[in-house]
């Protein structure tokens, strides 16, 4: 057996940055040296079984060999080069098949490094596919509250405006144009007021907006909030009658995650833009994509600069679309559908008793997500401790208690899962709202 290296917690403390984490207080880290399958192991041999799939990113599972041999071959012939003026392999075969499996109508592919920037890209090819149409004053986005698409500037500014970092940031964050987040719920017909505020919103400043964002049936990072797929079919109807573009965020949704594909499908409409990333690759390395119409391209073509102005470093990395390569193989080839219906069914059976818990406000399940929220936000580092403690990694923030496994969990490894989520929540009876619980809108 290899003698593990101790981790220099004591150096991490002082010097590196961890997710919404502050630099002078920070919170404890656990030392993970391996994963495999469904089950991280920490640095003093523990292994957790993992109910986040690293922030909803590694769906089929940790040192999945498909994947890792597609990455180490890939590494052995070109692990990057740059992507202005010269083009590969892997990117084509990933755009391919990314373009195969989402709607008809989506035929550019542009790769980005990250969910965040796939979201900038998709709010700057709307802007630009407006200057093209000679409608430059259409600059602004719509979008709904308790939304969240990431943590650059420009993502920023669609996050939900009172969750979000909006005020921490000031004039600094584009004004954006809010209306209420969808209330209907999931697996119900639209309540008749629901797209009131957007129908108004778009009848009194469409002149102005370039497009619409929204993640479609589940908002994430914003209160895991699952809505109709009727709202979602009003929204694109309502976006073509008032001439504004429909950008879809699938980035927690995609690959299956609430049980169709897409969560678009749900509702059966297209998108103008769609951004894709974190199950992506498999959760194995940063890549993201924003995909659009032929329409938006010929928009931005017809823009004064007549063409795209985004270009990152490593945009199109050949080790990244090697490895999405492979996911998307696995997810074609494995039965994803039949994985994530299992684990719907058993989440939905499992973690009903939470609903008689005093601390308890409501329990849900959509696919592969199951949620506990609680009445009020919880102690994420004193509840990840309990977790740890009961041998899985779950982490919850603000008031939710929720895991996102990956497809390939077992059933007994769910339900090791599920009882820890109701022993944890079961010990909240009163409010437990420290400093410790930032309720900022993030996946921290
Ligand atoms: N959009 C959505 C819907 C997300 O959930 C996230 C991340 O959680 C992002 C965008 C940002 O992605 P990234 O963290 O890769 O920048």
């Amino acid at each position: 057996m290899t003698a593990i290296t101790p981790i220099d917690y004591e150096f991490d403390r002082q010097h590196i940055w961890h997710p919404y984490t502050s630099m002078t207080h920070a919170l404890p880290a656990f030392g993970v040296v391996s994963a495999d399958g469904c089950e991280l192991t920490l640095d003093n041999g523990k292994r957790l079984i993992d109910g986040t799939s690293s922030w909803w990113a590694c769906v089929h599972g940790y040192s999945h060999p498909y994947i890792v041999n597609a990455m180490q071959s890939q590494l052995q012939t070109l692990s990057h080069v740059m992507f202005g003026g010269v083009t590969h392999h892997p990117a084509i075969e990933v755009s391919k098949k990314l373009l195969a499996m989402t709607s008809a109508n989506l035929t550019k592919v542009f790769l980005a490094d990250s969910g965040s920037i796939a979201v900038e890209v998709a709010m700057k090819m709307a802007l630009q596919y407006w200057q093209g149409r000679q409608q430059p004053n259409k600059q602004r986005i719509l979008t709904v509250k308790h939304g969240y698409h990431g943590d650059t500037f420009a993502a920023m500014s669609v996050c939900d405006p009172e969750g979000g970092m909006h005020t921490m940031f000031g004039d600094a964050v584009t004004k954006q144009l809010f209306v209420d987040a969808p209330q209907t719920p999931f697996g119900e017909p639209l309540q008749p007021d629901d797209l009131n505020a957007m129908r108004q919103m778009l009848t009194n400043q469409h002149e102005s907006i370039a497009a619409v964002i929204i993640e479609p049936i589940m908002q994430g990072a914003g209160g895991m909030r699952f809505y109709s797929a009727d709202y979602l079919k009003a929204l694109r109807a309502l976006c073509d009658e008032f001439n504004v573009l429909l950008i879809l965020d699938e980035i927690a949704t995609g690959f299956g995650r609430t049980g169709k594909l897409f969560a678009y499908e749900h509702a059966s409409i297209e998108a103008d833009i769609l951004c894709v990333g974190k199950a992506l690759t498999g959760g194995y390395i940063s890549l993201a994509a924003t995909l659009c119409s032929d329409e938006v391209a010929q928009g931005i073509s017809d823009s004064p600069s007549g063409v795209f102005m985004h270009g990152p470093t490593f945009m199109g990395n050949p080790l990244a679309c090697a490895a999405a390569s492979a996911s998307l193989d696995l997810i074609a080839t494995n039965d994803w559908q039949a994985q994530v219906a299992q684990i719907e069914a058993q989440m939905t059976t499992e973690l009903s008793p939470a609903t008689s818990l005093v601390g308890v406000k409501s329990v849900r399940v959509l696919g592969a997500v199951g949620v506990i929220e609680m009445h009020q936000a919880v102690n994420t580092a004193q509840l990840q401790q309990a977790f740890v403690d009961l041998g899985v990694w779950v982490r919850p923030f603000a008031n939710l208690i929720y895991i996102m496994p990956p497809y390939s969990i077992s059933a007994t490894q769910l339900s090791q899962l599920t009882s820890a989520m109701l022993s944890v929540a079961s010990t909240i009876t009163a409010p437990t709202n420290t400093e410790a619980n930032k309720q900022f809108i993030s996946h921290g």
